[in-house]
């Protein structure tokens, strides 16, 4: 299945809100990380419901926000959620920026990096639209290190990559982007039911639960452009 088919219906089902509800565990701390400045432009790559260029917005005072997305019923919503001029939500490929050379000041990124067919290729895009200095916050629940999301592919009709630590440092290097910080943001909201409740629908062992989300957690690695 085609990225947009998939997270259309994802966003028809209302899943936009009840992933940016599950995110916002980690996702807030790793966006209070992001060194923004007052009127600085943001750009978010594969925005789903837009809930970090809202925050950014709402907390941070940023300038020009751009969430793009493949899924145009994910950016319909995006747009249905908040009448602020300053958030546009644009659909389309991530590997293909719709924005200058230099033009952006910092680039987020939550649950979405790994979709890209090109990973590569969308890094080099993210150097391209980075102005010096300009910093990238990628941060991701599944990857190697944490088994337990392994199974996701199965239940997603769209390839993912499954990257570890080492090949988000190495990739962000190849495209020209200093790594500043990699680290995992562990999920300390998420209720986890006490042993004797296992099994639960979507867990056969406590200890798989709580390696998935306290252990691990989101990685975020943090690139700024040379
Ligand atoms: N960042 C949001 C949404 C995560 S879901 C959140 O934290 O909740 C992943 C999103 O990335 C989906 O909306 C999907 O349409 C988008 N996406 C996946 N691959 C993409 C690509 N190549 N270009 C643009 N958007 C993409």
């Amino acid at each position: 299945m085609s990225v947009q088919a998939e997270f259309d219906a994802w966003a028809e089902a209302g899943k936009d809100r009840g992933m940016e509800e599950r995110h916002w565990h980690t996702a807030k701390e790793a966006l209070a990380r992001m060194p923004v400045e007052a009127g600085e432009t943001v750009l978010d790559l594969g925005t789903g419901s837009g809930y970090a260029l809202r925050a950014l917005r709402e907390t941070r005072d940023v300038g020009r926000s751009v969430g793009v997305d493949a899924s145009t019923e994910m950016v319909r919503n995006a747009r249905e959620y908040t009448d602020d001029a300053a958030l546009e939500f644009l659909a389309g490929d991530f590997q293909h920026l719709p924005l200058g050379d230099g033009s952006v000041d910092h680039v987020w990124s939550m649950e979405a990096f790994y979709y890209a067919r090109d990973p590569e290729a969308v890094l080099r895009e993210i150097r391209r639209v980075l102005r010096p200095g300009g910093t990238v916050y990628c941060a991701v629940n599944f990857f190697e290190e944490s088994e337990h999301t392994h199974v996701w592919q199965e239940k997603v009709g769209v390839e993912m990559q499954l990257w570890d630590r080492e090949r988000y440092r190495e990739a962000f290097r190849s495209a020209g982007l200093h790594v500043v910080a990699q680290d995992t943001i562990p999920d300390r909201e998420i209720d986890i039911p006490p042993a004797s409740a296992f099994p639960t629908e979507g867990w056969e062992r406590r200890e798989a639960m709580v390696d998935r989300y306290r252990t691990w957690g989101t990685l975020l690695t943090v690139g700024v452009a040379p």
